[in-house]
């Protein structure tokens, strides 16, 4: 068994950007789980499904093989056997997952995935029930988090600086609507695993919230 971090947290809260400097520091593979719902929603808009069409969804996951590989160290999601790693950052894409994340057979198909990389390596490994379902017996569990405004104002910061297109409100709108969704969907909803160190980055700088992390590591 791997040495195994769990990071939970709601969208735009950080963890991406922490979990990878932590893998980094300490010499653990960084899983992003969001990653790979990601990669199934890119599946389901390429072949046209719309969100509320469970039926297809659950035939198109059947069919979706979702494989991760690791290229310089960076997680590369391929979805039948085609590279969508550049694709999966989108709006629409992240709107995807989380209207698709809820239906079970979504889930099962990922679930193995995530245990099996944790079995044999160490990993810091991050999404909404990390701590909770997918390794209840991780090493260290946080629950990374911070208040609506600043979430959504580092999301513009983070497109603007892409050059892309935004406004700030629509994004905020758009996490309270992900954040419901996530927290209060029956199956393996985003909450706080009870054994979670509670992290709020409302105040804090990225490197003191890498900092806090690794203390808790071994
Ligand atoms: O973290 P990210 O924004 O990339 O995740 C996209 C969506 O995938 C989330 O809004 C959530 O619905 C879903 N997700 C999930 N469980 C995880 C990771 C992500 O349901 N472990």
């Amino acid at each position: 068994m791997g040495y195994n971090v769990a990071v939970d947290g709601p969208a735009g809260a950080g963890k991406s950007t922490i979990a990878k400097l932590v893998a980094k520091k300490k010499g653990y593979i960084y899983v992003d789980t969001g990653a790979m719902y990601r990669g199934l929603a890119i599946h389901f808009l390429d072949h046209g499904i719309k969100a509320g069409d469970t039926e297809k969804i659950i035939e198109a996951a059947e069919h979706a093989d979702v494989t991760i590989r690791y290229e310089d160290g960076m997680q590369q999601v391929y979805v039948n056997g085609e590279n969508v790693t550049a694709r999966l950052r989108s709006e629409e894409v992240g709107r995807m997952a989380s209207a698709t994340s809820p239906i079970p057979e979504v889930r099962a198909k990922l679930l193995e995935l995530q245990k099996s990389l944790a079995r044999e390596q160490d990993v810091i490994m991050d999404g909404r029930d990390i701590g909770t379902c997918v390794l209840p017996d991780a090493d260290v569990k946080i629950f990374l988090t911070a208040s609506v405004e600043k979430r959504a104002k580092r999301r513009y910061d983070e497109l603007v600086e892409k050059g892309e297109q935004c406004d700030l409100k629509t994004i905020e709108e758009d996490i309270r609507k992900r954040d419901e969704q996530d927290s209060t969907r029956e199956l393996a909803p985003l909450r706080q695993a009870e054994d979670a160190h509670l992290v709020d980055s409302s105040d804090m700088t990225i490197q003191e919230v890498v900092d806090a992390i690794i203390a808790m590591c071994r």
